[in-house]
């Protein structure tokens, strides 16, 4: 009976007389919030294939996007929506316009949350409402933003039951101000009220107190499930978010590889690990299918190119390995001596296959598969005939190896300018020459050039051929996989007035790297300056 119990979780410390368990809902930003970490760009494919990795992981909540922000965020979420049965959450700022955009992107899911939020720190509000329009002094503005604050969670619950609103930069917010906020959102309706530390600055002990304050204060607390949203500016986005949930949040905010804005988000991981290895001193416990938290982590960092830390808590290459000789030999004797969970618990394999050119086409789709992700039919033999590339390029394919494939050429779109062709002369004696052929539509542009060195070179012919040069941020080469034949990836930003955009390219050769990558940001800054969404006669319509 007892054995039988365990497996249940909180049913069994209710029977021992222990305090019951409490569950705790994980609400995965990876797709919002992760993806506004810099370099980070997902297309709507690789969105989609993300939102059915956390379903398998069983997270509670997807936030799958912000729909106003553009149109390839308004057909991720729309997409993700309305194949997923988890609850997925669509971002909108305390505007109509957002409000109805992340409305038509949810309409057809079957648990489809608007997410809206508000400014309510001193410093946004100088900020961001330093027009008189929104009052001349700060306590106008300070009730001018309660009002908003009302009127769009109203505004939200005219298209869905389930709302959630948020106190933008709350780890800063003076704690009665907020709670008078609180009380008006959910007043409205709202059913989940989050509190963001969103520009990581709290400490765990005034985090924690602030939300047992809020708990304590807001006389309509009871009608809303409270959420935190930390950010790690200071290393203490995890502690923070455990501070929170000892204080009455029930909803946490975290993402794959803890990415996002600056210095990210609380990592999912991390927090659901915590709880679950010290269940001896947590009285929480998380849905989440630990199992798959290693295949996660490997398929966000492959599809965003972030790369985790060797380091990384739970996920990092080297969170399992023991270096040091007295190690090793305690862990041979005892693996708990050095060790407090098991790799094969979060999903690390303990062998590593490889698959080579021999491997076959089903050899391949069982790994992939195993890798967590799903290949439709009309695509295996792409997969196929890109892995037999590679796999004659390195010989040893590795699951990372694969990651990279899926990530760099499967899913992509069709995009405005296509690399046909590209052909380099460099040497230690030569002046670097490369020559492009780049196609759009039915129309193709041929040019050379040189330049300083192969990928100036290449950059500048790429140029020549479209007639523009677009003002270069940054640029990144680094290897992705192991071994000489590594993969390299190549990171390109640009900008264009106030704006920046980023391409990334994978190939084992980084020339060819490169110049994929620079068209890709180029196709980003395209598509940005010809698509709008607008509201006609009440109908949204992509410009
Ligand atoms: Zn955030």
């Amino acid at each position: 009976m007892t054995r039988f119990l365990k497996k249940k979780g909180c049913i069994i410390d209710k029977l021992n007389g222990e305090k019951m368990k409490e569950r705790i809902k994980i609400f995965d930003t990876t797709l919002r919030d992760g993806e506004q970490s810099p370099g980070a760009s997902l297309n709507v494919f690789e969105k989609l294939e993300i939102a059915r990795q956390l379903a398998k992981l069983n997270v509670d909540i997807i936030e799958a996007g912000f729909p106003v922000s553009s149109p390839g965020q308004f057909e991720a979420v729309q997409r993700i929506a309305d194949e997923s049965d988890k609850i997925i959450a669509g971002l909108a700022r305390a505007k109509e316009i957002d409000i109805k955009t992340a409305y038509e992107a949810l309409r057809n899911g079957k648990n489809p949350r608007i997410h809206t939020f508000s400014s309510t720190s001193d410093f946004h509000i100088m900020g961001k409402f330093a027009d008189s329009k929104y009052g001349a002094t700060l306590a106008e503005k300070r009730s001018t933003i309660i009002k908003m604050s009302y009127d769009a969670v109203s505004y939200a619950k005219t298209f869905l039951n389930d709302v959630e609103f948020s106190a933008e930069d709350a780890g800063r917010t003076d704690t009665g101000y907020l709670c008078d906020v609180i009380e008006a959102a959910i007043e409205a309706g709202a059913m989940t009220i989050n509190i963001p530390d969103t520009t990581g600055y709290t400490l765990p002990h005034e985090f924690g107190a602030k939300i047992a304050e809020i708990k304590k204060r807001v006389k309509n607390i009871n009608k809303a499930v409270i959420s935190i949203h930390c950010h790690n500016d200071l290393g203490l986005a995890v502690a923070n978010s455990l501070a929170g949930i000892e204080n009455g949040a029930r909803q946490v905010e975290c993402t794959i590889n803890g990415i996002g804005e600056r210095a990210g988000n609380a990592s999912l991981e991390e927090i659901v690990m915590t709880l679950n290895v010290r269940k001896d001193a947590c009285n929480y416990y998380t849905g989440i299918k630990v199992d798959e938290l290693y295949n996660s982590s490997r398929m966000v960092s492959g599809f965003t190119g972030i790369i985790v830390q060797p380091n990384k808590a739970i996920v990092g290459e080297n969170a399992f390995a023991h270096e040091s000789g007295i190690h090793q030999d305690g862990m041979l004797k005892d693996k708990s001596t050095y060790e407090i969970m098991n790799p094969e618990s979060v999903g690390v394999k303990k062998t590593k296959i490889v698959l080579g050119r021999h491997s076959g086409r089903h050899g391949l789709k069982s790994r992939l598969e195993e890798l967590g992700y799903h290949l439709p039919e009309d695509k295996i033999q792409k997969v196929y005939d890109l892995f037999l590339e590679l796999a004659d390029k390195k010989k040893e394919v590795f699951d990372d190896d694969l990651r990279i494939l899926m990530g760099d050429e499967i899913y992509k779109k069709k995009e405005l300018f296509e690399l046909e062709y590209l052909n380099i002369t460099s040497g230690t004696e030569t002046i670097p020459t490369a020559t492009v052929r780049i196609k759009t539509g039915d129309k193709t542009f041929k040019e050379s050039s040189i330049g300083d060195g192969p990928v100036d070179a290449s950059f500048n012919a790429i140029e020549r051929a479209l007639g523009f040069k677009p003002a270069l941020e940054s640029y990144n080469v680094r290897s992705v996989t192991s071994g000489r034949q590594a993969m390299g990836e190549a990171i390109v930003r640009i900008r264009d007035g106030e704006n920046s955009f980023s391409g990334r390219g994978v190939s084992t050769d980084i020339i060819e790297a490169s110049a994929k990558a620079y068209l890709q940001a180029i196709n980003q800054l395209y598509l940005f300056n010809h698509t709008a969404l607008v509201f006609e006669n009440d109908n949204l319509v992509i410009k």
